[in-house]
């Protein structure tokens, strides 16, 4: 996808800086896993490219205030989250993050911490590593969310907080959906939490004046592709987006109509996202889009989006 979304952009004139970007990482120096590593090497790279064009990296909790205050995040500055709590954070990450003195938020999965797995952080170096940079939740379990029952959520949830307060002595304030998969049930669930803000892990930019705090956008960064990285930090947000169709993961995997309704009655025209099938141009009459796409889609969890100019908002559907 990242591809498709950089020849995409090489292809249209709009370079702008403009809104706040979040990034994601999850292991670091870890070949084993190329789908969710990055070398130090293209970190360092990415991290000198930000001190190098003005960049100001704050730490994520600033771009969630703004978010609730519903004021516009400054178009410069930009915050790091880690998922999972993979030891590699730990052995290699933290120690990039600690040269350039940037901010950042590791999202814990508790399970692994807590029962030792050997691939992830203790509470012992998590406590260190609060030295430098926020711990946050994401969840007990890592599971589905969204194939677990309400109940099953809630006590997966209620495991992993009440052992961050006797680990941490910390009340998370903020929370990442594992997989980043969510619907609206899953949602509804998270109301109930009073955490400041929800993340998802689909490609975007953050406003702030439209963001919503409990669906923000974050953009994940592997591979040794420091194209992608640029790409994501000339994204705006896209406002005023409600996705009417397809509602859930299409049983048959074929997405049949694309539905979208745009605040902005005088775009004419967009770019439609179907995970394996790259960028549509469609026409929007009068702040709708009705696409009758027919496109086949290969994995469990897929992204629809929809792109105007430089501006962009992707939703995901999971099995
Ligand atoms: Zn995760």
């Amino acid at each position: 996808m990242a591809k498709v979304l950089l020849l995409f952009l090489l292809l249209s004139p709009y370079f702008l800086f403009a809104d706040g970007h979040i990034f994601v990482y999850h292991r670091f120096d870890d070949t084993r896993y190329p789908t969710t590593n990055i070398s130090t090497r293209e970190l360092r790279k990415e991290f000198n490219y930000l001190k190098t064009h003005n960049y100001k990296v704050v730490p994520l909790i600033d771009i969630v205030n703004k978010i609730n205050a519903k004021e516009k995040v400054p178009s410069n500055w930009v915050a790091f989250s880690i998922d999972d709590g993979f030891k590699s954070f730990y052995t290699h990450g933290l120690s990039v993050f600690k040269e350039f003195n940037y901010p950042f938020t590791l999202f814990i999965a508790v399970k692994y911490t807590e029962k030792k797995y050997k691939d992830y952080v203790s509470w012992k170096q998590l406590k260190e590593i609060t030295n430098y940079g926020d711990v946050e939740f994401h969840s007990y379990g890592h599971g589905h969310y969204g194939r677990m029952s309400d109940k099953e959520i809630n006590s997966d949830m209620e495991k992993g907080l009440t052992l961050m307060k006797k680990h941490l002595n910390y009340e998370p304030r903020l929370f990442v959906y594992p997989y980043g998969e969510y619907d609206k049930r899953v949602d509804n669930i998270m109301q109930n939490y009073n955490f400041q803000a929800v993340f998802n892990q689909n490609i975007g930019a953050i406003n702030g004046a439209c963001s919503d705090a409990y669906d923000i956008d974050r953009s994940a960064v592997v591979g040794s592709n420091a194209n992608d990285f640029k790409l994501y930090l000339k994204f705006q947000e896209l406002c005023g987006v409600t996705f009417q169709q397809p509602t859930a993961f299409p049983k048959d995997k074929i997405v049949k109509t694309v539905e979208v309704t745009l605040e902005d009655k005088t775009i004419t025209s967009a770019d439609i996202f179907i995970s394996n099938n790259g960028w549509t141009k469609v026409k929007v009459n009068n702040g709708k889009i009705l696409w009758h796409a027919n496109k086949k889609v290969k994995l469990n969890r897929i992204k629809i989006g929809v792109k105007v100019k430089s501006k962009i908002k992707l939703m995901v559907l999971s099995k």
